[in-house]
């Protein structure tokens, strides 16, 4: 049986931050429920729902996909989790969706425990991005240097199209523009939490676990 935190958490920061490879550690970890909005919107494209044959030109050229599209698969993620313990990966990503969700949380009496912002570099960001390769099942993620995939699944690794070099400018530039702002929402609101995202997987995560245990104590 796995430990319970009881938090609802965001984990946020540029595309890159490791916010997937983190999310996936602490959903492992403490059984918490992953809502990834990205993962979510590729499986869309790759089962040509509508949702996703209307998501698919945003993704692929680094832009955000409309507000309410992403809105209705973060709500049905939530609902699956019953609004306790999930970690959200990528949502959310502009303010009217910050106050989308901090408002559809609370009146739920539900609301979010923290955004835990994971800070890297823009430099850092286009190493890490542009060393990047998706399992092309599992969606896991995968880095040449610091995460290498096993021989045996090295043909199942993909390259994400956005993480092509002029698609990782354009996505920084949508997150300076659209997403760095939250900052000052969710700080305002006392909810952000940062963590330095430079470092090896293991340590990242262990500066993660370390802020959500005295969160924890302090929340519940
Ligand atoms: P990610 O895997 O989180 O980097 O997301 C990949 C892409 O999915 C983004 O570049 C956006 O095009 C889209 N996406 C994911 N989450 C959101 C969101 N919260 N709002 C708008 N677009 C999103």
């Amino acid at each position: 049986m796995q430990p319970q935190l009881g938090l609802r958490i965001a984990l946020f920061g540029p595309p890159g931050a490791g916010k997937g490879t983190q999310a996936r550690l602490l959903c492992t970890r403490f059984g918490m429920l992953h809502i990834s909005t990205g993962n979510i919107l590729r499986r869309a494209i790759k089962e040509q729902t509508p949702i996703g044959l209307e998501a698919r030109a945003y993704i692929h050229q680094g832009n955000l996909v409309p507000d309410e599209l992403v809105r209705d698969l973060a709500e049905e993620a939530m609902r699956v989790s019953a609004f306790e313990d999930f970690v959200l990966d990528g949502y959310p990503r502009t303010c009217q969706q910050a106050e989308w969700l901090t408002g559809f949380l609370n009146r739920r009496e539900r609301p979010l425990s923290a955004i835990v912002y994971l800070m890297l570099s823009d430099e850092e960001v286009v190493t890490r991005l542009s060393r990047r390769r998706v399992h092309k099942e599992t969606g896991e993620n995968f880095h040449l240097d610091y995460k290498p995939p096993p021989p045996e699944i090295q043909h199942l690794m993909l390259q994400r199209r956005d993480d092509q070099p002029a698609a990782i400018r354009h996505r920084l530039r949508v997150y300076e523009a659209e997403t760095q702002p939250l900052v000052r929402y969710f700080s305002k609101a006392g909810l952000l939490h940062e963590v330095d995202a430079l470092g090896s997987i293991e340590t990242v995560h262990a500066r993660v676990c370390a802020l959500l245990q005295s969160l924890k104590g302090r929340l519940n």
